[in-house]
């Protein structure tokens, strides 16, 4: 996975869920990684009593090799959450709002459905030449029997076989169609990068 890929869903898994962030559950707990060791931390918490004699309980990601086998394996690397959580926010935020990183997101999803888009414009343009073809053939039959040089029922039976052709070119040509309009709507432009949002 890229930064942004990252930044992005661990944003929206931790921060962006409508009360996600409830009491006893904290956004980086095993995406942090402990200094030291590199395992997952997770939340320790401690009680201290201030002055007054109140008990407070603060919160630590704490390193979960640490929490779980000892002091033999790590040290708890302990991190206060109230100070670790703003400071990722805030950073995966501003990873998010970051121009240079929009632009290669947008190039790259861009230039995926560029490939994707050529054939299917070329079929659908091949498609497009077949029905030109077949409307000028019918114009042209009706022409004929207006000018008397075929029958009614030759026009009629040349006309009917046409058409046909035309309907069939049509439903191959509709679902084509769709997706070239598909990958259209998928394509930002780059000039406005209010637009990129979009991907947001
Ligand atoms: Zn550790």
């Amino acid at each position: 996975m890229e930064t942004w890929e990252i930044a992005q869903s661990v944003y929206k898994s931790r921060f962006q869920k409508p009360n996600c962030v409830h009491d006893g559950e904290f956004p980086l707990t095993g995406i942090r990684r402990c200094p030291v060791c590199n395992a997952g931390m997770i939340i320790g918490r401690t009680t201290n009593r201030t002055k007054d004699g109140t008990k407070k309980v603060l919160e630590y990601y704490v390193c979960g090799a640490w929490k779980n086998k000892g002091t033999m394996v790590c040290r708890s690397n302990g991190v206060r959450t109230d100070y670790a959580d703003p400071f990722v926010l805030d950073k995966l935020q501003r990873l998010m709002r970051s121009d240079k990183l929009i632009k290669d997101l947008v190039n790259k999803v861009n230039s995926r459905n560029e490939s994707k888009f050529a054939p299917l414009q070329h079929e659908y343009d091949m498609y497009e030449k077949q029905m030109k073809d077949l409307e000028q053939k019918l114009s042209k039959t009706f022409d004929a029997y207006t000018d008397e040089l075929i029958s009614k029922a030759m026009y009629s039976d040349k006309a009917r076989q046409l058409e046909e052709q035309i309907s069939q070119l049509k439903e191959h040509m509709e679902p084509l169609r769709k997706q070239v309009e598909e990958i259209r709507w998928k394509m930002f432009p780059m000039k406005s990068s209010k637009m990129c949002y979009r991907i947001f």
